[in-house]
């Protein structure tokens, strides 16, 4: 059986960020380049699980925009009402959320193949899935977009998950290189919603992100924030998802969990300045999949954020996907036989530290493990 739903479509390599270069729009003294997030940073992980062979290991599912009362779930009227006027011409949504003329659809699209990713979930099509989508969500805040996020798809996803299924608890843990700012602004006061954010001290946004960020008043708890020092590697990450994340989760009982799928932390990135490796994304994704099963009924879903590195993204991913099917692909990261041997990939004693400081934070997480093993 194909255990694992995989979502893609080929509009996400058509989202247009212009002609830049890196942040910036051409103009004066800024040459015509190309973003960082280009089409190649994702469009070339899909590329690869198609060559590979591996697309026949996955089960397909369809994606279709999510709808205006969807995005009003998580957005404010205002914001949709600005995106549909921009539509034509197209332009930033906010801050560095450039969209090309008739970008709206796909921005759509992205956020839909999250829900749909998610649905496919809830109602047993599959038991786990990735969906790959662009433009990523993360950044994107409740009445503007940011940080190349158009919509918060994994906070719509949570939501349609809550109205349409009735799951009570959610946890989103978002190893993006960058703070998950806007789904932590969503759910900043739901109690309901557990986000976890492991990401580069102060890299993007610089103001938010911190330990103290821990929750609305009718929701302490629900917020935690793991800022990681400048180079962290595969046993840094690993070290706070098994310190951190997994015993939040043990305390929080989601009976959903997605994964904000980031993967800037990449070892090659243009924009992070972390070490992880495939090897990395592989182990975090196995302890993540395993705690799903253990506490979630196996209902994990992963959406993919940023990863600007698009040489090195496609392999990360490939890793990741065969930990959620449990299948082998022909595909061998050529780049491990250099990663390896790097010092960087062991935790390092300041790196446990920073990591020590957020786990203290678990003991404030609400406690339903009685209420969960009532109604095992
Ligand atoms: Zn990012």
């Amino acid at each position: 059986m194909t255990r694992t739903g995989w979502v893609w479509h080929e509009a996400f390599n058509w989202h247009n960020t212009g002609n830049g270069a890196g942040f910036f729009q051409p103009g004066g003294f800024i040459q015509p380049y190309e973003a960082f997030d280009n089409p190649a940073t994702k469009g070339r992980f899909a590329a690869l699980v198609e060559v590979s062979g591996f697309l026949d290991e996955l089960h397909r599912i369809q994606v279709s925009e999510v709808s205006d009362e969807e995005i009003l779930r998580v957005h404010t009227p205002g914001y949709l009402t600005q995106l549909e006027a921009l539509d034509a011409t197209g332009g930033d949504a906010g801050e560095s959320a450039v969209f090309g003329p008739q970008g709206l659809k796909i921005a759509k699209l992205a956020a839909g193949a999250v829900a749909n990713a998610v649905r496919a979930v809830l109602t047993g099509e599959v038991a786990n899935a990735y969906a790959l989508v662009r433009p990523a969500g993360h950044h994107a805040e409740p009445d503007r977009g940011r940080g190349f996020c158009l919509f918060a798809n994994t906070s719509i996803a949570t939501m349609i998950a809550r109205e349409e299924f009735g799951i009570e608890r959610v946890a989103i843990v978002d190893w993006d290189v960058h703070h998950g700012n806007g789904t932590q602004a969503v759910f900043w006061n739901d109690p309901n919603v557990l986000t976890i954010s492991l990401h580069q001290d102060q890299l993007y946004p610089v103001d938010s992100g911190f330990i103290e960020e821990n929750g609305g008043p009718d929701a302490v708890g629900t917020a935690i924030n793991v800022p990681l020092p400048a180079g962290t590697g595969d046993g840094g990450y690993l070290h706070a998802v098994e310190q951190v994340v997994i015993p939040a989760l043990e305390r929080f009982r989601p009976e959903l969990i997605i994964i904000g799928s980031g993967m800037d932390a990449a070892a090659t990135d243009p924009l992070g300045r972390m070490v992880v490796t495939s090897e990395g994304f592989r182990a975090m994704s196995r302890t993540m999949i395993g705690a799903a099963e253990r506490l979630a009924g196996g209902r994990i879903v992963f959406a993919h954020e940023g990863g600007y590195s698009a040489a090195y993204v496609p392999f990360c991913g490939m890793a990741v996907l065969e930990e959620l099917s449990g299948k082998k692909s022909a595909v061998d990261d050529p780049y491990m036989q250099f990663f390896a041997s790097y010092p960087q990939l062991a935790l390092e004693p300041w790196q446990a530290e920073a990591i020590e400081r957020a786990a203290t934070l678990v003991a404030a997480v609400p406690d339903f493990r009685r209420t969960a093993s009532a109604t095992a």
